[in-house]
């Protein structure tokens, strides 16, 4: 088999989760949307409603339609795009709660599915998705009339502990939230370790599930292993890969290992990213290709049959950053490739 294999932990999600779960005194959701980061939406939601996960949100209605296949009945399926024109079907026959994000999706939904839950999401400063303050005024006693489930709002630079931003939108929040009777929530991953305030009725963490920043503590969930496909040795002068763009200087062994920018290991993290072979840090030499990677194992005593791309040596956010980008999109990035292997007790 020459795929690369990605290795994920479920038991290392579930334990994330419950780590998470265990900052706050409220309820804690789980963030499945994009197929898990990338991971796996039915599996790792599957494991999550065996620790006690009960609410689980998605982006879309196609992805909650999906996911109530795998979950079954009972969970709460809720989809942050709301109620789009053509969701209705979707929404009414997976049993979704729609986070209704504007006076057109309210319309909407109360003319197709009156008596069916909804949330609804505010614009508390990030200006993405959500009703703005007087939208919100002007719907308030409407909505609050219908089968409202919750209230959620979300956080622009959570990741940024003081950032003037976070008790701004949780000002705006409360505000906007005063005197309502149903649950609510503001805070993903990094609300919840801006501390209890931002906490409210329920948490929505995504990230810190898979093992990412900014959630420091969590357990690492996904590790790639690459087959090593051939070996040769270079001399000083000789080049590797497309452009040569890598000059040997000194007598060199390299290994071709079968994996590339198709499989989410993107060309810009060639220059600084680096392979374990073993206890050897190996580092990548060459332009990255679709399917190949070359990498330096002059300095291991035996020639490894694989290499560790991502793992407990290699975090998404140590690619990511080799990369100049962030651990969400290292991990939905991954593509289909890759041979999976679930780990699961
Ligand atoms: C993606 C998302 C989350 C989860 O965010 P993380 O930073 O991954 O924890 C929560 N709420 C909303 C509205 C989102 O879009």
């Amino acid at each position: 088999m020459t795929s690369a294999t990605l290795t994920i932990d479920l038991d290392a999600i579930a334990a994330n989760w419950q780590a998470l779960d265990a900052q706050t005194s409220c309820e804690t959701a789980a963030v499945v949307k994009a197929n898990a980061y990338g991971l796996g939406a039915d599996r790792v939601a599957q494991r999550l409603a065996r620790a006690g996960a009960r609410r689980f949100f998605v982006a879309l209605a196609e992805e909650g339609l999906s996911l109530r296949k795998a979950l079954g009945e009972g969970p709460e399926i809720c989809v942050f795009s709301g109620h789009m024109a053509g969701d209705t079907d979707m929404i009414r026959q997976a049993q979704l709660v729609p986070m209704l994000n504007s006076v057109e999706q309210m319309q909407r939904h109360q003319a197709s599915l009156r008596t069916h839950p909804y949330g609804i999401q505010l614009d508390s400063g990030m200006n993405r998705l959500g009703m703005e303050p007087a939208e919100w005024a002007g719907l308030r006693e409407a909505a609050m009339a219908g089968p409202l489930r919750m209230v959620m709002s979300h956080l622009a630079c959570a990741d940024e502990p003081d950032h003037a931003m976070n008790p701004h939108q949780l000002r705006m929040f409360d505000q906007m939230t005063q005197g309502l009777s149903v649950p609510r929530s503001l805070s993903a991953t990094g609300g919840i370790l801006l501390g209890a305030d931002y906490h409210f009725d329920l948490t929505r963490p995504g990230i810190g599930l898979y093992g990412g920043q900014p959630f420091a503590a969590a357990r690492q969930v996904a590790t790639i292993e690459v087959p090593v496909i051939q070996i040769r040795d270079v001399v000083p002068g000789e080049s590797v890969g497309y452009g040569n763009a890598w000059v040997a200087r000194t007598p060199a062994r390299i290994a071709t290992i079968a994996a590339g920018y198709a499989d989410g290991i993107l060309r810009a993290m060639g220059p600084k990213a680096y392979v374990r072979a073993g206890a050897t840090r190996c580092k990548v030499v060459g332009r990255i290709s679709m399917d190949l990677i070359g990498v330096d194992v002059t300095n291991c005593k035996t020639i490894p049959d694989s290499v560790e791309l991502l793992g407990p040596h290699q975090s998404v956010d140590a690619l990511a950053e080799a990369a100049g980008t962030i651990g969400y999109e290292i991990l939905t990035s991954l593509g289909a490739r890759y041979a999976r292997r679930y780990l699961e007790t």
